[in-house]
Formats: structure tokens, C-alpha cells, sequence
């Protein structure tokens, strides 16, 4: 990409670098947190329709401070060793930020989906598995794999199925791999969690007055103008939980080419629109751009990233009007675009913490499946009797019974949706604080990913430090 002139793995470690020279942690310990503990790197074989094939993957332990390790496999066909080794170190610093008590990994397959039919992916994919499993690189308290770039709930059954398949009667064994369908062992919310995360990150954001003030917009998320690049997972639910919250989707790019409409986009409608036409262009109302990225220097407010790295570079960060740049992707902002961003005083919400909801609520998933109970399960009757109670003692002290529509309101107990958006409204707005406030107690920090480093590496130091390998 033009302008970015470090790898993705490089840019990576700069970030870390930066946090690092402002903490007081012995070199060795630091070289520790950054290095990448294992890299397996595999060509195997697969027929397809048109012979035999070899397809190069790779599963990339990045910290095994921490066990399991975690983090999705990406289907792509441009995906490369450094790749994943950025994405498993971001993992870490992702989880430590969180508090999510995995050490990072990924994995990755270059494979050009859109190439293949479902059956010739389900071989490549129960293929690699099985791969993993030959080397120990899966298994619920070694490594976890969830859906990246490229991938969703249906490679996770088929990695689960082929996990079980090769480790009869392992009793854990559905906590191998986490974005399952509800149906096999998922847990309800995870599609959306990345998106969802997203929007309660960009909502605790907007929620804080000085800093808007700062960057001269309104408190809130209401009325904000929105850009979202990638209509994939991350992109689509980013899209539809702000648009939800009052925010104006006035921009939106999709890999052929974006669409502009300052009143906004209905992203629902625009959804169907690609999947009838087969593309996004040509939305009835809206403006299409060529190429896809002048959409990223549309006028808007908060510009949301949620394809793929490199994709904001010192060749266009000068022309973007966003005041926050949300970073629903992984490594959407090179290094240099960066630097070119704060300062221009922009606001960079970054991905080791913004996209940790779909981390988060895969550890709710990997936690459901190794005590076998659906969340909510034991609880939700008791607690609604327990409601009930106390609903009969005030109308009993008060004299007045409550409507049949408020009681069923209050009495209601939490259904497993209900706790996993509630760990994750809490999750996001609870590491945000930390970050904010890594950033307000020391003046040498000037933008969120710093603070955000900064909070991963004590953490991983800690407990790098407990483990007593650094006395
Ligand atoms: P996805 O495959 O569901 O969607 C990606 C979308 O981006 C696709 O619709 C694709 O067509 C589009 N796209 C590709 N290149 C583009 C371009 N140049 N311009 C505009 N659109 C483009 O993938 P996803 O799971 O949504 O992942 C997107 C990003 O979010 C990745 O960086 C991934 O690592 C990150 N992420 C994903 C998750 C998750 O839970 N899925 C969690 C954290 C981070």
C-alpha cells in the first residue's frame, strides 16, 4: 500500500514500542511480551474441482503467558505470515486490555473464497484442523480458534466437528473453537459482539464532554455522521447498532465501490440491495464513488474501518475530514498515517480495544461450553420469583397494584442474551475507563492506542512476573 512503508507485524511493534519506552520493565521482559512464541507455518493438500491443490496456512501463537491462546482464522488470498503474526500480537495485547485470560494467536488460510464452492472449503478447512490438531496447535486449554476476515459460525462447525471427530469422547471438546451457531454449542450475541463492542466503545467516546468539546462535536452519538468501510461482520453491525443509536450513516464502502448520501443510508436496505445486485453500487438515492476508497474522505464525523489493515496511510490521511477514527478493523491506520492524524488532533479509537467484543463474548462462549449450561439457565426463574415477592410486598404496602405490562417488565430475568450483552456493555465501558485514565494521569501520553499499549504490557508483565520466569 502506497505510503506504508512497515510491514503489518512492524507497524504492530511501533505501537508497542512507543507504549514501552514509557514504562520502567527490564528489556528482556518487554522482548518477551513482544515476541511471537510459536509460528506454524503449512502447505497441505486439497482436491478440489480442479485437481489437487496446495493451500499455505498458518496458526500463530503469539503469548503463552497466558493459556489458552486466542484469536480467529482469516480467509484470504492475500494473507501472509507477518499478517497473522500482527493479528496474534494484537490478540494479546486485545485480551490483556480487556481482561480476558487468553494469550493471543490466529490463524490464517490463503484461499480465495469467493473461488471455491461450500463443499471444497468445508475439505480445506477440515483439512487445516486437522492439521492443527496433528501438532497441538487446538484443543480448549491450548488454542482457540473464532471466525476473522473471510470465515464465520460455519467454518467453526466444521473445525469442532472434525476436533471431536479426532478426540472421541473428549468431554470438553465443544470449547475448541468459539463463533459456533447457537445450535452447536455457540452462544447467543457473538455474531453481532464485534459490532456490538464497537458501538458501546464509540458511544463511552462520545459520552465524554471535554473531549468532544475538544474536537469540536456535540456530546453523544445522536445526529454524528458516519463512515463505514468493509459491510462484512465487524461493518454491518458497526453500521446498524450506531445507526440504531441516532448516528447518520452518510458514507458506506464495500470492496467495488462506496455509496455517499449525506441525509444517510438505510444499511438494512442497502444490504439487500448487494445481495440482489451483487454489489452495493448503484443504490437508489445515493452517490457511488470509484474508486472504493475516496469514501474514506467523505465529511463525516466518525469514520469506522471494518475491511481489512493499511487502508488509512500518509497517501490519504491528509484529505480525511473524520474527526474519530473508530477502528472496527485490525491495523486499519499505518504508523505514518497516524502520527499525520494526532496531529491534526483526531481522535483514534484504536482496535486492541475497540473491536474486543468479539474476543469478550467468545470467552463467554469457551466459558458456557466448559461448565455445559446455557447462561441464564439456573438463575432466571428464581430471580423472577424473587422480583415477584417483592413486587407483592410494595403493592401490599402501597396499596396499588402494578400494571400487567410493568410487572412483567420488572420481573423478567435475564435470558443468555440479555448477561452477554450486559458483560459486554460492561467489558467495553470498563476498559475504556482504564485506557482514559492511563492517558490523563500521565502527560507524555498523548493519543488512546498508546494508553491502550500501555495498560496491555503491565498486564501481560504482571503476570509474566508472577509466573516468576523474571524475578
Ligand atoms: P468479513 O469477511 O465478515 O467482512 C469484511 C468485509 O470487508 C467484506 O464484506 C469485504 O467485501 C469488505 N472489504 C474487503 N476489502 C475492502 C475494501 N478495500 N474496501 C471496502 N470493503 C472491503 O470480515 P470481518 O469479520 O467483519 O472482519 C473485518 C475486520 O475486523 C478484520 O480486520 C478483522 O480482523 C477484524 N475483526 C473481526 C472480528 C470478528 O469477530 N469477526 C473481531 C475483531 C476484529
Amino acid at each position: 500500500m502506497a505510503g506504508n512503508h512497515l510491514s503489518f507485524y512492524e507497524t504492530v511493534n511501533v505501537y508497542f514500542e512507543k507504549a514501552a519506552a514509557l514504562l520502567d520493565y527490564p528489556r528482556g521482559l518487554l522482548e518477551q511480551i513482544k515476541a511471537c512464541n510459536a509460528v506454524y507455518a503449512i502447505q497441505f493438500p486439497v482436491r478440489t474441482s480442479r485437481g489437487y491443490e496446495v493451500f499455505e496456512g498458518w496458526r500463530v501463537q503469539h503469548s503463552h503467558h497466558r493459556l489458552p491462546v486466542k484469536g480467529g482464522i482469516r480467509y484470504a488470498p492475500e494473507v501472509n505470515q507477518d499478517e497473522v503474526m500482527a493479528l496474534a500480537a494484537l490478540m494479546t495485547y486485545k485480551c490483556a486490555i480487556v481482561d480476558v485470560p487468553f494469550g493471543g494467536a490466529k490463524g490464517g488460510v490463503r484461499v480465495d473464497t469467493k473461488q471455491y464452492t461450500e463443499e471444497e472449503l468445508q475439505h480445506i478447512t477440515r483439512r487445516y484442523t486437522s492439521e492443527l490438531v496433528n501438532k497441538n496447535f487446538i484443543g480448549p486449554g491450548i488454542d482457540v480458534p473464532a471466525p476473522d476476515y473471510g470465515t464465520s459460525a460455519r467454518e467453526m462447525t466444521w473445525i469442532a466437528d472434525t476436533y471431536m471427530a479426532l478426540n472421541p469422547g473428549q468431554l470438553d471438546a465443544l470449547a475448541c473453537v468459539t463463533g459456533k451457531p447457537v445450535t452447536q454449542g455457540g452462544i447467543s450475541g457473538r455474531v453481532e459482539a464485534t459490532g456490538r463492542g464497537v458501538y458501546y466503545g464509540l458511544r463511552e467516546a462520545c459520552d465524554q464532554a471535554d473531549e468532544m468539546k475538544a474536537l469540536g462535536l456535540a456530546r453523544g452519538l445522536a445526529g454524528k455522521r458516519v463512515v463505514v468501510q468493509g459491510l462484512g461482520n465487524v461493518g454491518y453491525h458497526s453500521a446498524k447498532f450506531c445507526q440504531e443509536a441516532g448516528c447518520v450513516i452518510v458514507g458506506v464502502a464495500e470492496r467495488d465501490g462506496g455509496l455517499h448520501r449525506p441525509q444517510g443510508l438505510d444499511v438494512d436496505a442497502v444490504v439487500r440491495h448487494q445481495k440482489e445486485r451483487g454489489t452495493i453500487r448503484e443504490f437508489p438515492g445515493a452517490r457511488t464513488l470509484t474508486p472504493t476508497g475516496a469514501a474514506l474522505e467523505l465529511d463525516c464525523d466518525i469514520l469506522i474501518p471494518a475491511a481489512l489493515e493499511n487502508q488509512v496511510t500518509a497517501d490519504n490521511a491528509p484529505r480525511i475530514k473524520a474527526r474519530i477514527i473508530a477502528e472496527g478493523a485490525n491495523g486499519p491506520t499505518t504508523a505514518e498515517a497516524e502520527k499525520i492524524l494526532l496531529d491534526r488532533g483526531v481522535l483514534i479509537i484504536p482496535d486492541v480495544y475497540l473491536n474486543a467484543g468479539g474476543v469478550t463474548v467468545s470467552y463467554f462462549e469457551w466459558v458456557k461450553n466448559l461448565s455445559h449450561v446455557r447462561f441464564g439457565r439456573v438463575g432466571k426463574r428464581f430471580e423472577e420469583a424473587a422480583s415477584e415477592r417483592m413486587l407483592a410486598a410494595i403493592e401490599q404496602a402501597t396499596g396499588r397494584p402494578f400494571a400487567e405490562a410493568e410487572r412483567r417488565q420488572i420481573v423478567r430475568g435475564p435470558d443468555e442474551i440479555d448477561l452477554v450483552n450486559s458483560g459486554l456493555e460492561e467489558t467495553m465501558i470498563g476498559a475504556y475507563q482504564q485506557i482514559r485514565e492511563i492517558k490523563q494521569r500521565d502527560a507524555r501520553i498523548h493519543d488512546l492506542r498508546t494508553a491502550a499499549f500501555v495498560s496491555a504490557i503491565h498486564k501481560v508483565a504482571r503476570s509474566y512476573l508472577e509466573l516468576g520466569i523474571f524475578p
